[in-house]
């Protein structure tokens, strides 16, 4: 059966990356580099020495996207657009600082419209899991979200709106102006060149750093969030970017929101044996009741993407941990002997 996806534009067009100094787009300049694409511009805030990746050959640009001047400049000539750009981090970070997640709002709503001023074909947009109705993620067995459950909107409050009317704003300029938009709901992606301290870190990556720590150290304990029985499902790095491009590609999927994770669900309590696992110790848990913990369960339905794409993402989370788990150990030694490393403060 032929798949309804297209080979997208040709591989001398401009396509422009926004957040690429972070871990995601970071990734994505590397991906589609790696397939040839030879004129990349890579956009960020933060300053160019303290990008994860720089790609070679990728131009990379510091500016500030929630300006608007620093949007129509970024999408001069661009064929197409990834909005990888936002005020982002763990559940620590998205239940405190939710003014800025919500000021995210000014990223996308000036970068739409300047990709649709350069003429842009296609503009894709990072959603994320936390639009869900949360009313529909306070059991750890709650069963997967498929992507009806958006609506009646009870999403995570400040990260989770601001998704939710950012994919409206991709919906609204595919039906009234006609750019094609694409947009994927991200549940919790993990792997290495991702922030692992500093407060924006993510339950994968803190695990293997709690556990490398303690490790150094000579430490017998480690502290989880709650009580470690809430639940989530992890993507590998490599599927995510994979998936970005099958998503922006295929034509069924123009303005349509859509999982992209893992079915894998697993506790926090799970990922922890895990770590521990590839990390060769065992440690007693010292579980903090009153720190950040999110929603109880949550993971992705992936009817939709299967009958789409007749993909999903499928890395395990026991195959995945191992890469991500030897980076973090190399940053921890890095950091250690004084070189520089991943980080990214709030
Ligand atoms: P990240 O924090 O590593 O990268 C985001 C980048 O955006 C950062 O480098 C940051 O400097 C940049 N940025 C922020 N404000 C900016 C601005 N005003 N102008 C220019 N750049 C700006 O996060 P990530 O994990 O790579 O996430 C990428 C996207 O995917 C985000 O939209 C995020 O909400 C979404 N997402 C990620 C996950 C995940 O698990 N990592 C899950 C769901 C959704």
């Amino acid at each position: 059966m032929k798949k309804p996806t297209d080979s997208g534009c040709r591989k001398d067009d401009l396509i422009l990356i926004a957040g690429a100094g972070g871990f995601i787009g970071g990734a994505l300049a590397r991906y589609f580099t790696e397939k040839g694409f030879t004129r990349i511009r890579a956009v960020d805030r933060k300053p160019l020495p303290d990008w994860y990746q720089r790609v070679a050959g990728v131009e990379s640009l510091s500016l500030d996207l929630s300006d608007e001047g620093n949007c129509k400049r970024s999408a001069e000539g661009v064929v197409e657009v990834y909005n990888l750009a936002a005020d982002m981090g763990g559940m620590g970070f998205i239940e405190r600082f939710r003014v800025m997640c919500l000021r995210s709002i000014l990223i996308n709503t000036h970068l739409i419209e300047a990709a649709y001023r350069a003429g842009a074909q296609r503009y894709f947009y990072s959603s994320s899991a936390c639009a869900y109705n949360t009313k529909l993620q306070e059991d750890a067995h709650c069963r997967a979200l498929k992507e009806t459950d958006a609506y009646p909107a009870f999403a995570e409050r400040g990260y989770g709106w601001e998704k939710l009317i950012s994919e409206m704003f991709c919906q609204e300029y595919t039906a009234e102006r006609g750019m094609k938009t694409a947009i994927a709901r991200f549940h919790n992606v993990y792997g290495p060149w991702g922030t692992w301290d500093g407060g924006r870190e993510k339950a994968p990556a803190a695990m293997c750093r709690k556990v490398i720590e303690a490790k150094d150290k000579g430490l017998d304990t480690i502290e989880i969030w709650g009580d470690g029985s809430q639940a989530r499902s992890f993507m590998y790095i490599d599927d995510c970017v994979s998936g970005i491009d099958r998503i922006m590609h295929c034509q069924d999927l123009v303005a349509t929101p859509i999982n992209l994770g893992t079915s894998e669900m697993i506790s926090v309590n799970e990922l922890v044996d895990i770590v521990e696992q590839v990390g060769g110790v065992k440690l007693r848990r010292k579980y903090l009741l009153d720190a950040p913990k999110g929603v109880a369960g949550r993971n992705s339905d992936n009817t939709m993407i299967k009958r789409i794409l007749e993909w999903e993402p499928s890395t395990s989370i026991r195959d995945g941990i191992k890469p991500t788990f030897r980076w973090i150990a190399q940053q921890y030694k890095d950091r250690k002997a004084g070189r520089q490393t991943v980080r990214d403060t709030i």
